[in-house]
């Protein structure tokens, strides 16, 4: 196949970092034999060769089809007609094409229809998609997302009446969470269902801005009974569209957006739809997490994909773009954020394959642990193994969302002012991209949400193990000032700032909570203090400044974690080492920044915050 048009093959980076550490032959090595017996493989090259060649195909299609067709879809509009959604041509062959490929069903399991792929590889197809056409991801990103729910949580007569339909393509889901008062706080979702004496349920109630509503079926959030409240009594349910040729929920609207033109944003009205429980009563915010997860990872590689489009765009017009008698991208402002986009798209991309080859190594792992099938030892190994990749995916999994959200629309406005006066107009792409990026902070979780998971679960890590953080803070200390190699000696300085931002985070709260005075510049002092903390914190009455400063403490992670992957990139090939000199330099001073406006005790803030009853109750009045 030609690089030219090819999404995968024009794309050396993206290789790069499916083959790096060997990701496909580790992977490989968790495929059980009948497992690999069903693909036809018997070697880790013929593994290998078998996902290239699928990734190979989508990247062509993504670079011809997807690509020529984006102007047309954003010309075409999506009609509501009978409570359902007519898709115009132009969708329907691009999803027809997707289909066709088998590439909607790669990660479903083999013994459900799918080829059990690695997510890795179906969401590097996702970041091609999205560098073609946003919209176009949005309608085939919900065959197997929705496929693998049903098949790893559904009974075996869900899994008979839904899965065929989704395999061959005629039926593809959506995700029913969002409701037109409930959105971040689910715990006050209202829709709800009723169990019915054949072991059906009734699901009632409203719910908005669904994607893909109008695909067949909804995996539907709902309470287990009318008025409950709260995350403990949610349950999921698969609800089909249509029962017996008649409605059995309708969409209400469909939103217009500046974005995502070619996919239907639904508002759904469930009156009394039937549907089925997908696994026990009351676990349904559990399974959610578990799609939503992965949906966040694939808002990382929909960001990814769009970064990866307006580089390319800008870069390919500041090198015609003729200006004092010489291209502009050899005029230093505009050089310098050319090459400040690529090391970040290429940091980033190091971080989120990466996370996405541990979503990867552990839903293998969780298979052979239950399975047994590598034998007994082994199954023992893989039991401590898989405790490391969880973990590791789950401080990440937050970031990567975080960092695809806000940094898209960023780098897609400076492509527009590369453009000039050209990116203000609809002829050029630019002002296209900078709508399409608008979407990504928002859903599967705002950037607050994420920033709030992160700093939670990195206060609950560090008052469960002071010493170890304690630790690490001297370490960061040393490093910082023994280092000689330029990007290490950044990267702990970034570190550094990191973790002292933490320690002035801590020193707050417990000047709110807790009496007693500390040094932060004395190690016993801050194991004191943490222990403390940990005895304490279940009473604390005012978190508000963790709460006040979760996006930043979320945005020096990112930084931290993305300027390790810089750095490990660039030790194991030294032709990486210049962006990772360049990320670790560019992104520094906001560490700086952050830690100085985390320094602030905005009373303002906090006086608003803690009088929030005062303001519900003056609303409720
Ligand atoms: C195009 C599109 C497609 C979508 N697709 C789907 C879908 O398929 N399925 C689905 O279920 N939903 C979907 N959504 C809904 C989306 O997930 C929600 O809009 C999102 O979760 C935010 O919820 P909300 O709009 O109710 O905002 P709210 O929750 O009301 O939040 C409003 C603002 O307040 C902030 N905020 C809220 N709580 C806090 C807090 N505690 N601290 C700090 N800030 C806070 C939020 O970050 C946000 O900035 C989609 C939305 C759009 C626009």
């Amino acid at each position: 196949m030609k690089a030219k048009g090819n999404f995968f093959l024009d794309n050396d980076d993206m290789r790069y970092q499916i083959l790096q550490e060997d990701k496909l032959h580790e992977l490989y090595k968790l495929f059980s034999s009948d497992e690999k017996e069903a693909l036809g493989v018997s070697t880790t090259e013929e593994f290998q060769s078998l996902w290239l060649e699928m990734i190979e195909s989508v990247g062509e299609f993504a670079g011809t089809q997807l690509r020529d067709n984006a102007a047309q879809v954003e010309k075409e509009d999506l009609v509501l007609k009978d409570g359902k959604v007519e898709v115009p041509p132009t969708m329907q062959s691009n999803v027809k094409t997707f289909v066709e490929l088998g590439a909607h069903a790669l990660s479903v399991p083999i013994k459900h229809g799918g080829m059990d792929a690695p997510i890795l590889m179906e969401l590097a197809g996702s970041e091609m998609i999205a560098r073609a056409c946003p919209s176009t991801l949005l309608n085939v990103g919900w065959y197997s997302s929705i496929a693998n729910i049903i098949a790893l949580f559904g009974n075996e007569e869900i899994q008979s009446m839904f899965l065929p339909d989704m395999i061959t393509g005629e039926v593809s889901g959506s995700m029913s969470l969002t409701e037109p008062d409930v959105g971040s706080d689910l715990a006050s979702m209202r829709s709800y269902g009723e169990e019915q004496e054949d072991g059906t349920w009734k699901i009632y109630g409203s719910k908005q801005f669904i994607s893909n509503g109008s695909g067949g079926l909804s995996l539907v959030l709902a309470q287990n009974k009318k008025g409950a409240k709260g995350l403990k009594s949610l349950s999921l349910f698969v609800v089909p569209q249509e029962l017996d040729g008649k409605a059995n929920y309708i969409v209400s609207k469909i939103e217009e957006k500046p974005g995502l033109h070619g996919s239907a944003t639904c508002a759904l009205q469930f009156d009394g739809s039937k549907g089925w429980l997908v696994g026990k009563n009351g676990l349904g915010f559990k399974y959610m997490s578990l799609l939503m997860n992965e949906a966040r990872l694939a808002v990382g590689f929909q960001g990814l994909g769009l970064m990866e489009a307006c580089y390319r765009l800008a870069k390919d017009y500041a090198d015609q773009r003729v200006a004092w008698s010489k291209p502009i991208s050899q005029h230093e402002m505009i050089c310098e954020k050319l090459l400040d986009m690529e090391a970040e798209i290429k940091t980033f991309r190091s971080l989120l394959y990466r996370g996405s080859y541990y979503a990867s190594i552990v839903h293998f792992m969780e298979r052979r642990i239950e399975d047994k099938a590598l034998g007994d030892e082994r199954t023992k190994e893989l039991e401590k193994e898989i405790k490391n990749y969880q973990r590791k995916l789950r401080e990440w999994t937050p970031l990567l969302k975080w960092w695809s959200g806000e940094r898209s629309f960023v780098i897609a406005r400076t492509c527009l002012q590369i453009h000039g006066g050209y990116g203000f107009t609809k002829e050029y792409q630019p002002e296209w991209w900078v709508r399409e990026s608008l979407i990504i902070s928002i859903y599967e979780g705002t950037s607050e949400i994420q920033a709030l998971m992160c700093i939670k679960d990195t206060i609950k890590d560090i008052i469960r193990n002071p010493r170890r953080f304690a630790e690490s803070l001297v370490a960061a200390r040393m490093k910082a000032l023994a280092e000689t190699d330029a990007i290490k000696k950044r990267y702990y300085r970034i570190k550094l700032t990191y973790l002292n931002s933490i320690v002035t985070l801590v020193m707050k709260l417990m000047k709110q909570n807790v009496k007693g005075t500390f040094n932060e510049n004395k190690s016993s002092d801050i194991i004191g203090l943490l222990k403390k903390l940990r005895e304490t914190l279940v009473t604390f009455d005012n978190i508000s400044p963790a709460l006040l400063n979760a996006s930043r403490i979320c945005e020096m992670k990112a930084i931290v974690a993305l300027s390790k992957a810089a750095v490990e990139d660039g030790e194991r090939d030294p032709s990486r080492r210049s962006f990772a000199l360049r990320f670790v330099n560019r992104w520094y001073p906001t560490m700086l920044r952050n830690k100085a406006e985390l320094e602030w005790d905005d009373e303002q803030v906090a006086a608003i915050a803690q009088s929030k009853d005062d303001i519900a109750q003056a609303s409720e009045g």
